[in-house]
């Protein structure tokens, strides 16, 4: 069959800058297989349509990314555990007999980039996420289900970050804080699920939250983690130990690919790749 045949895509609002065409034509040369993937640039109101059509034409596999992660779930007719959990799909799979499987890749990527990339076991660590997004329910669950000692939560919008902690429904190990009120409490691991570094906007936390030997994440890379990077570093996380989001984007691109394929690429080449860039 030609590339043609195998068609696959990533939806979204913009769409013309995503790294997922690259990195899943990259990921099938490694293992010699034929496909093409594309990027489908559709609005808000548009997005139904669009995604229905794509599967009505054969197409065999579906990345999607903002603005459309939640509608994506909605519109499936089955969900993975993880997309319900993080309530957004990033990955849609056609299904026998029509419709689609709405999956979310995002926990997992993120979690196999910390621990098998950077080699940060996340057992018994005390966690602080920023943000409650769709990425950050994902990652909440995963931080969760991979062991950390504590998972304290924080948003701009404090409702949607109790709605994680609920859902999560585990008092003892998971509760949230204001933004605002974080002073002396302490953290070994403190993840960026935020979109600050896209949108705008200060980390104004206290540098006190920052241990000697903590570790910062940022799901966002390139420029867009600049601010985060500078805050972490400033408040006293070795440079070394802050790390940026672009594993993660490479890492839930092949959990994808493995879903559609059957066949985990090895993801260390493609990132060594992008990493020149970014
Ligand atoms: P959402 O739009 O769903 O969530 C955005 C989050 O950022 C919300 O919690 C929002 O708070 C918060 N926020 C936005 N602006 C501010 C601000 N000025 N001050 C404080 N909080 C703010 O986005 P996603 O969850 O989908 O994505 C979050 C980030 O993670 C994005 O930058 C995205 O690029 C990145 N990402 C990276 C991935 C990777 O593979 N590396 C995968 C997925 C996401 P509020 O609720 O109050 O609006």
């Amino acid at each position: 069959m030609s590339a043609e045949a195998h068609r696959f895509a990533v939806f979204g609002h913009p769409i013309a800058h995503s790294l997922s065409p690259e990195i899943h034509k990259a990921f099938a040369a490694q293992l010699g297989l034929q496909l093409s993937y594309e990027t489908i640039d559709a609005t808000p109101g548009e997005f139904d349509d669009a995604v229905r059509r794509f599967f009505a034409e054969g197409g065999l596999g579906a990345n999607v990314t903002l603005p459309h992660k939640t509608a994506a779930l909605t519109l499936a007719k089955t969900a993975s555990d993880a997309a319900t959990r993080a309530g957004a799909a990033n990955t849609l799979t056609p299904l026998v007999g029509g419709g689609f499987e709405a999956h979310n890749t995002d926990g997992s990527g993120f979690v196999r980039d910390i621990t098998e990339r950077h080699g940060f076991d996340l057992r018994g660590h005390d966690a602080l996420l920023l943000g409650a997004g769709g990425a950050a329910r994902a990652v909440a669950w995963a931080l969760m289900d991979a062991g950390v000692q504590s998972l304290t939560i924080v948003n701009r919008s404090p409702e949607k970050a109790d709605a994680i902690a609920d859902a999560i429904g585990e008092p003892a190990r998971c509760h949230t804080r204001y933004w605002d009120g974080l002073e002396g409490e302490c953290f070994d691991l403190i993840v960026n699920a935020t979109s600050i570094g896209v949108t705008g906007g200060d980390f104004d936390l206290p540098m006190s939250i920052v241990q000697d030997h903590s570790t910062a994440y940022d799901l966002c890379y390139g420029a867009a983690a600049a601010g985060f990077k500078g805050w972490a570093i400033a408040a006293g996380v070795r440079p070394d130990w802050f790390r940026d989001g672009l594993g993660m984007l490479v890492e839930q691109a092949a959990d994808a690919f493995d879903k559609w394929h059957g066949q985990r690429p090895d993801t260390d080449p493609v990132y060594r790749m992008l990493r020149q860039r970014f």
